[in-house]
């Protein structure tokens, strides 16, 4: 059973859309930007591809978390892509979608990946996951849970990808697994596991606390590409051509570049500033952000949205998420 799914994109990757769409194609930063994204982007593409697999699990009961960020005892935070909770054993999952051929060197524990653009040396993700491993298990033991043990298991998503180590390398053997795998290695790692270490009630309690516990990232985005509010093109864009700014007429946002009409384009807008931004705004820097000119409108709009009538108006709302 899915308790956290991955169905929304993270904030994180949100914002890194936001700044496709709002930093200029010549700005010095924009390469930095957009590498970032593709990369995540495509990190969260393989972590959407576990869903199947793991709908496939027939293991009963079991309790799946996606993209869970728990705070550890340094106040430092440690994510996991995935994670099976069972009353046996919990199982972290970490997933790589990395294309190419790809090389597990346990030598120097590092995951060498050669494509057309060369080679590229990256971080080990089996001692990536080890890591989440024991700070999971301390986190748990913080909390006066039950020892359940914890597994690990590194899933390459990527379908394209070729897979290699040397033969001495068993954590690879033992712990990387093609998505196509998934569920049996998942069953294969759950049969020794006979003992019900977290009866029904801790179990809840668990799922109740990962769900409480979970701090979603969602950094100041500006500061790491170097960029300043200055840099945000400003502006309502246009939903059918992405043209900015729409201009404010009749009540409607209308396009001067394809004359397409929208009632609502401005609260994309306000979320990309909540986003970006703040997630508060004045009524002056919304009429600057938005390129409206009377300070009624903006009120009008605010209250159409339903925004807080706060004084700045607050705009947790538009990205659905508790600051
Ligand atoms: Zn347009």
């Amino acid at each position: 059973m899915i308790i956290k799914s991955n169905d929304k994109p993270p904030l994180y990757l949100q914002q890194l859309e936001a700044l496709m769409r709002r930093v200029s194609s010549q700005h010095p930063s924009y390469q930095k930007i957009s590498d970032r994204y593709r990369n995540f982007s495509a990190g969260y593409a393989g972590e959407r591809a576990l869903n199947y697999p793991l709908s496939l699990l027939r293991f009963s009961p079991h309790f799946v978390f996606f993209d869970l960020r728990l705070q550890n005892a340094n106040l430092s935070f440690f994510q996991m892509d995935c994670v099976v909770i069972t009353p046996y054993v919990a199982i972290i999952i970490e997933s790589k979608n990395v294309a190419g051929d790809v090389y597990f060197d346990h030598r120097f524990r590092q995951m060498i990946r050669k494509d057309q653009d060369g080679t590229m040396a990256m971080p080990d993700p089996i001692e990536q996951v080890e890591g989440q491993r024991l700070q999971l298990l301390e986190w748990l033991d913080q909390r006066g849970y039950p020892r359940v043990p914890v597994e690990k298991l590194v899933v390459m998503t990527n379908r394209n990808a070729v897979l290699r180590s040397s033969d001495s390398h068993e954590d690879a053997l033992k712990y990387v697994v093609r998505l196509d795998f998934l569920t049996s290695k998942l069953e294969q790692i759950l049969v020794p596991y006979i003992e019900r270490i977290l009866p029904k009630k801790e179990s809840t309690q668990l799922c109740d606390d990962f769900l409480a516990q979970h701090k979603e990232y969602f950094p100041s985005i500006l500061p790491p590409f170097h960029l300043t509010q200055d840099d945000i093109v400003k502006g309502v864009i246009c939903v059918a051509c992405g043209a900015v700014p729409m201009a404010r007429c009749y009540g409607k946002w209308q396009c001067p570049a394809c004359q397409a009409t929208s009632k609502k384009a401005h609260l994309s807008a306000l979320k990309d500033y909540a986003l970006l931004i703040r997630s508060w705004i004045f009524n002056y820097e919304a009429q600057q952000f938005l390129q409206i000119d009377s300070r009624h409108t903006v009120k009008r709009l605010m209250q159409g949205a339903h925004l807080s009538m706060d004084r700045p108006y607050v705009l947790r709302e538009t990205i659905n998420f508790s600051i």
